[in-house]
């Protein structure tokens, strides 16, 4: 048996798309710490709608999975 790690995606609330780096909108970045993620210890947030100065902006956030809580 397996379990996906995007059950508890959505455990915490993202922080505002226009708050963050270019490298955190890319996914480069953890959108929570800023802390640039490494193969391994990466949790895929899946996509995400943000409403950008009026626009709907699709988005592809990722972070540390202790960054997301649960852990601490
Ligand atoms: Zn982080």
């Amino acid at each position: 048996m397996s379990e996906m790690p995007a059950a508890h995606a959505a455990a915490r609330e993202l922080p505002p798309l226009v708050e963050l780096t270019q490298l955190q909108q890319r996914g480069v970045d953890c959108v929570f710490c800023g802390i640039t993620l490494v193969p391994g210890d990466v949790t895929d947030l899946g996509d995400q709608l943000a409403d950008v100065f009026g626009t709907a902006v699709t988005w592809f956030p990722r972070a540390h999975p202790r960054c997301l809580g649960g852990v601490s």
